[in-house]
């Protein structure tokens, strides 16, 4: 009876998880089948889960940070094998809203979610374009950050960063500590800011040029002294805080560019002087989600070994063990929470 059933962790309602047995996806003509081999949690997932995104409908399977290896294909799929290593897009684009035809697919005005074939469960199923192929080299662990990666590849294209300039990147979770590495291979030197000691020393570790608790040192002073008075070129916003948005702007050197690169919630509303970015002109941006060219580029930010992203994994658990994930993530304890479904030896 198990050969053709698989486990998933299902979310019956918000706060409710239980581990379930489901039938194995029968992939179509189009589809692709693969067995999750890691799945990371993502605070979207943390979000959702606790029934705070209005766009999440229950019952539901959560999960769209993976990497897993190719285990049945349509007829149609002729360019992929079975056993290959994968990583996918989770969310179907309609490929003909005026969003897709215009570069902008992450905005698509009709996707497909994936409602019950999330990434907590042994298996996926997607049609064979939401598929992206891995070198047989590349770690499964690291390629199961593509989808991140490329929203931050996404919000790093916005700063249009020139090599030699400064940045500032205002949090060092996993999302800010990728902020810091792209930046760093688009040529900027970072300046990373948190709260939290543990998470100022792995900025360290990958590459910050200056690090700053903004609770110890004033943060104002601190980038003025570096930049000389000028300011920081471009800076990212992290952290979901209109404080620090606030906090950021006046920071910014003449012709700044800085990204709202977190939602915040609950809702909330920005006082800053207009002039500054009037007389700076400053370029405030945003930038959410990724379309399928930032995830090829941010594969190859991971297979060419120019963002470290298996390092920034603080707990890896098993798949029934995805609540206690969610916690973990919820208390911001550690770094990345990854869940081993099936591991390598998928
Ligand atoms: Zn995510
Ligand atoms: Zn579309």
């Amino acid at each position: 009876m198990t050969e053709n059933t698989m486990r998933v962790m299902w979310c019956e309602q918000p706060n409710q998880l239980e581990l379930r047995r489901v039938p194995i996806y029968e992939p179509q003509d189009d589809e692709v089948l693969v067995k999750v081999a890691f799945a990371a949690i993502c605070p979207w997932d943390v979000r959702a889960y606790s029934g705070l995104s209005s766009s999440v409908k229950f019952p539901r399977v959560l999960g769209h940070e993976l990497s897993g290896y190719v285990a049945a294909l349509g007829k149609n799929v002729k360019h992929l094998e079975i056993g290959q290593p994968v990583c996918a897009d989770m969310i179907v684009k309609c490929g003909t809203c005026r969003a897709c035809r215009s570069g902008r697919s992450n905005r698509c005005q009709r996707p497909t979610f994936q409602q019950f074939r999330g990434a907590y469960a042994d298996y996926i199923c997607l049609p064979h374009r939401n598929i992206f192929p891995l070198r047989k080299t590349t770690s499964m662990k690291a390629a199961a950050f593509m989808e991140p990666l490329a929203c931050v590849t996404r919000g790093q294209d916005m700063l249009r960063l020139y090599p030699g300039e400064i940045e500032l990147v205002a949090g060092a979770g996993p999302i800010g500590l990728m902020h810091l590495q792209v930046a760093r291979a688009f040529g900027a030197q970072v300046i990373v800011s948190d709260p939290i000691p543990e998470r100022l020393q792995k900025a360290q570790t990958l590459g910050a040029e200056w690090v700053v608790n903004p609770e110890v040192e004033n943060l104002e002073q601190f980038v003025k002294d570096i930049t000389h008075g000028w300011g920081v070129d471009a800076a990212v916003i992290t952290v979901g805080s209109s404080r620090l948005v606030e906090q950021a702007i006046p920071l910014l050197a003449p012709g700044g560019r800085l990204n709202i690169f977190a939602g915040i919630y609950p809702k909330d509303e920005l006082h800053i002087d207009p002039n500054l970015i009037h007389y700076g002109e400053f370029i405030l941006t945003g930038s959410a989600d990724s379309t399928q060219d930032d995830m090829a580029r941010a594969l190859s930010f991971i297979e060419n070994g120019q963002v470290d992203t298996a390092s920034l994994i603080s707990h890896l658990l098993p798949l029934e063990k995805l609540g206690e994930g969610f916690q973990l993530v919820k208390s911001r304890q550690g770094l990345k929470v990854m869940i081993e479904v099936n591991g390598e030896s998928a």
